[in-house]
């Protein structure tokens, strides 16, 4: 379910309060959760997205200094496509040198 069926279901419990059940509140709260890490939009993620590789393929250490980057990459299928592109790219290019 969406944000904002959600949102939708939390309104609707506050006139009745019967129908707000535990695992309509535990949804919301998980939404929420992404809502936190989709912070960082996909923009965001693919200006840096280079940067990000560059990182991983020199020092390997990429995750810990862009931790959120990392993050949406867990949840985001879309740039975890384009970051593993960019480091099949990358490791390439690495080789031929
Ligand atoms: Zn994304």
């Amino acid at each position: 379910m969406n944000l904002k069926g959600l949102f939708q279901r939390i309104r609707d419990g506050f006139r009745k309060p019967e129908s707000l059940s535990d695992e309509v509140v535990q949804g919301f709260v998980r939404e929420l959760e992404k809502a936190r890490i989709e912070d960082v939009s996909c923009d965001e993620v693919f200006k840096q997205l280079d940067e990000y590789v560059e990182k991983e393929v020199r020092d390997g250490d990429a995750a810990r200094i862009m931790p959120l980057l990392r993050e949406h990459l867990d949840i985001c299928s879309d740039c975890c496509d384009e970051y593993e592109a960019l480091l099949d790219v990358l490791e390439q290019t690495a080789k031929e040198k």
